[in-house]
Parts: structure tokens; sequence; C-alpha cells
């Protein structure tokens, strides 16, 4: 029988396999300190469990189910990460760097599918197209083995990588509630954000369940006709059904939710900005602008220029508004970057220079 991914497992799974073979359910606690408080990659190394134990878990099941292909570094010191999977796919994750008031913040985007099934025509995922979800364990390892290379310990995790994690919920979601656990990597659910295209009955169900990290939606455009040329979902999951849904149940109590817009040269008029307000204008929001970057279709980005006017459009809307800045886009690690590497036949690395690695064309 092939071996079994443990970090599929929750507190309560591992707890019934300790008693199924006999041992105290307290083992469990144990287990998840040495899985992801410590973050070791071997049973041999969990020192406080028996030599019988130790060898009963190493035939039983495999820590990581994923191994590292490739770490690029960037000029501005985010990492990107590619993974093989057990079954010979590819997925990608990122570690992002940035002062905060002098502290640094970091945050890892992890993926939760392997490609994604929404066509979006501006983000490069989209391009290999749906080859199957993640499972939780390789939801957690991206992280486990980010923090093990890197040697830092991350603040934030945001599921922005490959993937539309509301299509894969049930394993997103278990993954989201391990990295809270506080024997593990004890990951506020402040810091944890998971950010979807906007589906409608999927969004209904985590505000109905109460779950409780940040949601994040790519509204990207205001425009219907035009927000479905570029994120076919819009056909089936209008942005202004989603406004309504927010409007109607999403409680006050609650943190904002993030509105994320990616500014093109075409959607950042301050008709854009009067439209967005209208479509929100009862929602508890805030807005994260991002700057298109580049990826195969060659849309155009905004100049400096109009997107000053925007923020200044937008700021009549009296809700939080933060410009993202763009990391690793010289490893194509930016959003809409991820494409999988392998995937891409064109695109071959040939030269390090300054610890750099260049992509060519
Ligand atoms: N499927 C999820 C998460 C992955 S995309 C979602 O759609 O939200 C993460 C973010 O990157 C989204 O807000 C998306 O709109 C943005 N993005 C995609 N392509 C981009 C590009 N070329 N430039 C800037 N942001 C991009």
């Amino acid at each position: 029988m092939p071996k079994k991914f443990i970090k599929n497992f929750t507190i309560e799974d591992a707890s019934s396999y300790f008693q199924s073979i006999g041992e105290k359910p307290y083992r469990a606690r144990q287990l998840f300190n040495w899985l992801y408080e410590f973050n070791v990659d071997s049973f041999a190394a969990m020192t406080n469990f028996s030599k019988t134990l130790r060898a009963k878990l190493d035939e039983d099941f495999l820590i990581s189910p994923l191994t590292l292909e490739e770490r690029l570094i960037s000029a501005d010191g985010s990492e990107k990460y590619l993974f093989k999977t057990h079954d010979g796919h590819f997925i990608e994750s990122v570690l992002i760097r940035r002062d905060d008031s002098n502290k640094e913040r970091t945050t890892i985007c992890i993926s939760s599918q392997i490609g994604c099934p929404m066509g979006c025509l501006f983000c490069n995922t989209a391009r290999i197209g749906y080859v199957r979800n993640l499972e939780t364990a390789e939801i957690l390892d991206q992280i486990c083995q980010v923090r093990r290379i890197s040697g830092i310990k991350n603040d934030n995790v945001v599921f922005m990588g490959m993937g539309e994690p509301f299509l894969n919920y049930d394993s997103v979601m278990r993954a989201a509630e391990i990295m809270n656990y506080s024997f593990g990597f004890h990951i506020s659910v402040r810091r944890i954000t998971i950010s979807t295209c906007g589906i409608i009955k999927q969004i209904e169900r985590y505000i109905d369940e109460k779950r409780p990290y940040n949601l994040a939606i790519s509204v990207n455009d205001t425009i219907p006709q035009r927000r479905a040329q570029l994120m076919p979902v819009e056909k089936t999951n209008p942005i202004e059904k989603v406004a309504r849904l927010l409007e109607r149940k999403f409680p006050a109590t609650r943190n904002r939710v993030t509105l994320e817009y990616v500014m093109r040269s075409d959607n950042i008029e301050e008709q854009d900005a009067l439209r967005l307000k209208k479509l929100f204008r009862h929602s508890k929001i805030k807005i994260n602008l991002i700057r298109l970057n580049q990826t195969a279709l060659r849309l155009d980005p905004p100049s400096n220029e109009s997107i000053e006017k925007f923020v200044k459009a937008l700021e009549v809307m009296n809700v939080p508004i933060t410009i993202r800045k763009s990391f690793g886009e010289d490893i194509d690690a930016a959003c809409g970057q991820l494409s999988g590497k392998r995937y891409d036949h064109r695109i071959q690395i040939t030269q390090l220079t300054k610890g750099i690695f260049h992509e060519q064309r």
C-alpha cells in the first residue's frame, strides 16, 4: 500500500490514529509540534517517540509530498520555489520580504491547485489549464519547505499562488485550520488571506461557516462585458452579485473584505472609480491596487500619473487603499506570472548573474 501523507491529518485525525495503534492521544500534539513548529523532515527526528513508534509512522506515512526542483532569488529579496509533486506535476510558491515600518514582514504566497480552470486572460497560470486540486499536505508542505530552505519564519500566508482556492474548498480550509494550530505554525487567522476570483456559492458557504480568515476578491473591472472578456467567471458569477452578497451577508463585526484591483491602462478612469464605489457602497471593504504585471497576453500597464489620478478618485470612498508593490518580476514570481516553468517550453534558464537567474525567452 502506498504511504499516506501525514500532513493531511487534522489534530482529530492524528488522535484517532494514535488511539487505533494503542498510543495515547496526546501524541497527536507532539506530532504537530514536530511537523510544523520544529518543521522536521523525518520521523527519526521525533525523539520523544519510541523507536517502535517512529518505525511504525515511517512505514505508514510520508512527511514531504513535495520535492524542491528549483529556487530562484530575485534582486528585491523575494524568492520563487518550484516544487514537484509525487505524480510529476509542478507548482510554485513565493516568499515575499518587505519592510513595514522598520520591521521586516514576510509572506508566503502559496498555490492551491495544479494549474487553474478559471481562464483569466491576464494570468499565466490559466495557460496551463486545470490539472488537479492540491491535497492539504501539499498546501502545507509549501510553507514547511520554504521556511526550512530560506530559514525565514513567515508572518503571513496568502492563497494567491496558482489556482482558485474556492474550487478546492475543503483542502484549503483544512490547511488554513492546521496553520492556525497553537501546537504548530500558530499563524493567526488575521494573517491568513484567501483570494478568490469571485465564486458566489463558495463565498456564501465561507461566510455561513464563519471561516475567520481574511477574504480577498479579485474584482479587476466593474463593466460586466469588459470583465467577462478578461475573467470568464463573470459570465456565471457576476461581480454585481458578489457585491450584493457581501452587502447582504458579510457580518459588520468582521475584518474588511479586500477588493483586489489589477490596474491596466484601460480600467482606471474616473468612471471606473465611481462604478467601484457604487458597486460596493454598502459593504465593509478595503481596496488593494496592483499594477498589471506583464504576462503572455500583452495588455498595457498604466502610467504613474493615471494611477495617481485613480487613487485620488477612489479616496472619496473613504476606505483604506493600499497599492501593492510588485515583487520578483525579474524571476517571474509576481502576481499573474506563476506558470510552473516546466509547462512553458519556451522559457529556459540559461544564465546566472549576480545571484539572480535570468529567464530568457
Ligand atoms: N484565483 C485566485 C488567486 C490567484 S490570483 C484569485 O483570482 O483571486 C492572485 C491575484 O493576482 C488576483 O488578485 C489576480 O487578479 C492577480 N493577478 C493575476 N494576474 C495578474 C497580473 N498579470 N498582474 C497583476 N496581478 C495579477
